[in-house]
């Protein structure tokens, strides 16, 4: 087992999970990751085996067929699978965001009808908060619900749907002013939609286009898409939690394990670059020794090795928090701005040490140096994570004179 990255006070249950998917990472992801991410080729055989180890029902409770694990455990398996291939992560993480919405807002009946299947990944979440023309400020939101007896009627546009095309659930937010009068505050009057869909592209339900794959620098395997809501009609039962007006609130706190999440991302990848990095810097020589026996790659190593152990770090006392029952978007957000943040730079610093080769795809460093930048965007951007913790800190320490 790697020296680094470690996580103390794991109970046997966490640890045969985690040796468990790290031993699925070693053997079924690693090997095929680069050629398949160089197909842009979605990974069904991985997803298939994360399925039956029931990765998709990590978190859901066990009443509802799910392990009932904890947001450390899943986030632990989430820094294991990204080390392998991030796209891979990506497919579990708005999954796993709408079923813990749904956990935590969905009405008895919502729960009964989805989670059992979601736990079992024959139901596949996503959700869509981004348009077009707005991601941080989504208080700007125009996509909107009008109530037509029991049912609403959706039009608009939403942008970069993360599983958009593979999704069968989207967790949908748009704005429905029913009972939150013009010039009440933007954020009271949004709702989430629970929109089931057909898989695939075109017209997947009627009233409900996903046009096809955006075409990405990275992250590539997982679909990202628009989707495009045309009359499309939502019985009013499929409202999260079945009360309108709350779905700014509900998306908030799905985002906020999300962060968790993306952090532990930042972490997988970076262990990953520095395992590549390390590794090479043994084997190629220069001056007549190996590169790894010059100082300045040394340090090198050093900054990478302190960056991965510090993000790993505050990751898991995020996760730790939020399993605690407390209020953690504060170390959310700083965990995230952190391992994102030093994810790019020990991927930036493995590039280096490659020399010539890190830029040729037949090394894997290639991939990751094009996949590490989409962690300092999702999920909130760093200015947006800053903004979270400037706010906190703010609240804390509050001048007293
Ligand atoms: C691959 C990918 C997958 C995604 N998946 C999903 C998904 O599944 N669901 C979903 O809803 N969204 C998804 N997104 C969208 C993502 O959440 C947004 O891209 C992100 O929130 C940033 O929004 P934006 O792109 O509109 O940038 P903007 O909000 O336009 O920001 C542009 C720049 O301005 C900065 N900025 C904005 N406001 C401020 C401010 N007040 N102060 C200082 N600086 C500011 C930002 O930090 C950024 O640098 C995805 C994006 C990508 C690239």
């Amino acid at each position: 087992m790697a020296r680094l990255a470690q996580t103390h006070g794991l109970t046997d249950v966490q640890q045969e999970i985690l040796s468990t998917v790290r031993d699925f990472v070693d053997k079924e992801i690693i090997p095929v990751a680069t050629e398949l991410e160089h197909r842009d080729e979605y990974p069904q055989e991985i997803v298939d085996g994360l399925k039956e180890l029931g990765v998709f029902g990590l978190m859901i409770p066990e009443e509802y067929g799910g392990l009932g694990e904890s947001l450390l455990t899943y986030a632990l398996c989430v820094e294991e699978i990204a080390r392998g291939w991030m796209s891979v992560s990506g497919i579990i993480n708005t999954h796993f965001i709408v079923a813990y919405m749904l956990k935590q807002h969905g009405t008895q009946e919502q729960k009964d009808t989805f989670l059992p299947r979601m736990a079992a990944g024959e139901v596949r979440g996503a959700f869509s908060m981004s348009e077009p023309a707005l991601g941080s400020d989504v208080s700007a939101i125009t996509s909107k619900a009008v109530k037509d007896g029991d049912e609403y009627v959706l039009n608009g546009q939403k942008m970069w749907l993360t599983n958009g095309g593979t999704s069968t659930l989207v967790a949908v937010l748009v704005r429905s002013d029913e009972g939150h009068p013009e010039g009440s505050a933007p954020h009271k009057s949004m709702t989430t939609f629970l929109v089931e869909k057909e898989p695939g592209f075109g017209e997947v339900r009627p009233g409900l286009t996903i046009p096809g794959k955006i075409d990405k620098m990275g992250y590539k395997g997982v679909d990202t898409t628009e989707l495009i809501m045309d009359g499309l009609r939502i019985p009013a039962n499929r409202v999260l939690g079945g009360v309108t007006g709350r779905g700014f609130y509900q998306m908030m706190d799905g985002v906020e394990v999300g962060r968790v999440n993306v952090a532990a991302r930042g972490c997988g990848v970076a262990q990953r670059a520095f395992e590549l990095g390390i590794s090479y810097a043994q084997q190629r020589h220069t001056f007549g020794k190996p590169i790894a026996q010059h100082q300045a790659i040394q340090f090198k190593l050093a900054e990478m090795a302190t960056k991965v152990e510090a993000a790993h770090a505050m990751m898991v006392n995020a996760a730790r928090k939020k399993d605690s029952g407390e209020r953690n978007d504060l170390e959310a957000g700083m965990a995230k701005y952190l391992a994102s943040e030093y994810c790019k730079e020990v991927v930036e610093d493995a590039f280096r040490i490659h020399g010539g080769y890190g830029f040729s795809k037949e090394y894997e460093i290639e991939r990751l140096y094009r996949e590490a930048p989409m962690l300092l965007i999702g999920e909130g951007t760093a200015e947006i994570q800053k903004m979270i913790i400037g706010r906190r800190l703010l609240e804390e320490y509050r001048f007293q004179g």
